[in-house]
């Protein structure tokens, strides 16, 4: 699970500025893709060089009737039980207020003991939009937190303390085992609550005589189960995550984000759980960008086809429909229709990922690119830039899984986002590639001469 940072406080104090403020660039980068929407409420952040996610508690949907302060109280305390570093945010300007006093006691209350609360929490007296504003702040020294911070989250003053502090708390980093190849096949189950996840995990361990769950971390939270099947050993991660009823509400979504970004991360395949019964989602979606993101492998299984079966109005073609328009960034993933429930079409899920592997591990010889590279161009040459020729020197695959690809360019900036899907929709048209995500990435040709790096 990535560390989490959750931003709790009462309305209006400056939680979702503060949120900006720390996810900022790197959120701006990924809404600049289309066609993929995202909210805002939670979203990873580098923090010390390190990812984490960052959750802006106040921005989930308030239920008009609930109680301001049953809201804030249960946020307060799943917020202190869940998150590694709680950022608990007071505004200078309105002054110290009753409700703030309450979630200082929730979790204060809530938490075991004081030293766990004293590693997880700062207080962040926020709208210190100058020094001398930040004398005002004394006054929260009474809800008796041991460290407390002046910031601007609108200015940016003091956010760079506000990281420091975050990144001593943050725990220990979790040592990813190098990616050694030892012929196992990483495989990670995703998708939305209630989709199916366990069924498809206890499914898929029952059928198989040869499981073993072992713990590649320390944390007892991380348990995968390794299933062999012939000659291949397959290891489902996180599969404790799955098999557990959640405890985490479905409102508190980032958590459960997190853990899925965890698992895709380990993963070398995902197996992207769709319901056949419904509609893509918007959580599909953003799961399925998640999974982009990270460029990894995916199956994409449409489950529940038990019911589908029962409704007229539903059949594979309308599912293909709504893919297409749903995730139109995911059109290389093949899709398995199945039911957990009843078992039909699991028993191609494994035959189908290790398809998908071989494609994902896939490499082109140089040679053999550079054909391709010739052939892509005399088809369609790249677009001019300002009337001056753009070129594309010469290709080659830099890394498998996935597949990456670079191409050397005198203007690798005039090559846009359209000559960029041709080249590789023709790579697909003819290597496949089916089931993997493909990076292609261009660099500057160096003049003759010139030194690398200059
Ligand atoms: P939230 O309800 O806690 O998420 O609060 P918002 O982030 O929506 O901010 C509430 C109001 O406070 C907005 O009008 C912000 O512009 C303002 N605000 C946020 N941070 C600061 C700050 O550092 N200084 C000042 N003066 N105003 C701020
Ligand atoms: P998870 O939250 O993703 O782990 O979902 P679960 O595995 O707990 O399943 C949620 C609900 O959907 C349960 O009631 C399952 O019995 C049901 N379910 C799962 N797979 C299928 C399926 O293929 N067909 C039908 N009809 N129900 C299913």
């Amino acid at each position: 699970m990535l560390p989490v940072v959750a931003i709790v406080g009462r309305p209006n104090v400056g939680k979702s500025t503060l949120f900006n403020r720390l996810v900022g660039s790197r959120q701006a980068l990924v809404d600049d893709r289309e066609g993929v929407t995202r909210d805002r409420h939670y979203a990873t952040a580098s923090i010390g060089g390190r990812e984490v996610m960052c959750i802006d508690t106040g921005g989930f949907e308030p239920d008009p009737r609930d109680e301001l302060f049953a809201k804030v109280r249960q946020q307060a305390e799943t917020a202190i039980q869940e998150a590694d570093v709680v950022l608990f945010v007071v505004d200078r300007q309105s002054g110290r207020t009753p409700a703030d006093d309450e979630t200082a006691e929730i979790m204060r209350r809530a938490t075991k003991d004081s030293k766990t609360l004293k590693d997880k929490l700062i207080l962040v007296v926020n709208k210190c939009d100058s020094h001398t504003q930040d004398e005002e702040a004394a006054e929260f020294w009474a809800l008796g937190m041991d460290s407390m911070l002046c910031v601007s989250a609108e200015h940016g003053r003091g956010v760079y303390d506000l990281w420091d502090a975050i990144g001593e708390r943050l725990p220990e980093e979790e040592i990813i085992e190098e990616d050694e190849d030892n012929g196992e096949i990483r495989i990670a189950v995703i998708g939305r609550p209630n989709i199916g996840k366990s069924t498809l995990v206890n499914r898929l361990i029952g059928e198989e005589r040869h499981v073993v769950h072992d713990m590649p971390g320390t944390t007892m939270d991380a348990v995968d189960s390794v299933v062999t099947v012939g000659e291949r050993t397959y290891r489902l991660v996180d599969t404790a995550g799955v098999r557990r009823r959640a405890k985490i509400d479905d409102h508190l979504e980032g958590y459960a984000t997190s853990r899925a970004i965890k698992a895709i991360e380990r993963c070398h395949i995902t197996l992207l759980m769709l319901d056949g019964t419904d509609d893509i989602a918007h959580q599909d979606a953003r799961l399925a960008a998640l999974i982009e993101d990270r460029g990894r492998a995916v199956v994409v299984l449409v489950n529940k086809w038990d019911q589908v079966k029962l409704d007229p109005e539903r059949n594979v073609k309308t599912v293909m429909h709504d893919f297409e328009r749903r995730l139109p960034h995911m059109q290389w993933a093949p899709l398995l229709f199945i039911s957990a429930l009843t078992g039909k079409g699991v028993g191609h899920i494994f035959k189908r990922a290790e398809e998908a592997y071989t494609q994902f591990d896939k490499r082109i010889p140089t040679s053999e690119l550079n054909k391709f590279l010739e052939g892509a161009l005399e088809a369609h040459s790249v677009p001019q830039k300002h009337h001056r020729p753009v070129r594309l020197n010469y290709m080659t695959q830099a890394r498998v899984r996935p597949p990456t690809f670079i191409i050397w360019s005198n203007s690798p900036d005039a090559v846009r986002a359209p000559y960029r899907r041709y080249l590789e929709n023709r790579l697909r048209d003819v290597y496949g590639f089916y089931g993997t995500p493909l990076r292609i990435q261009l660099r500057k040709k160096r003049k003759p001469g010139e030194e690398k790096g200059s």
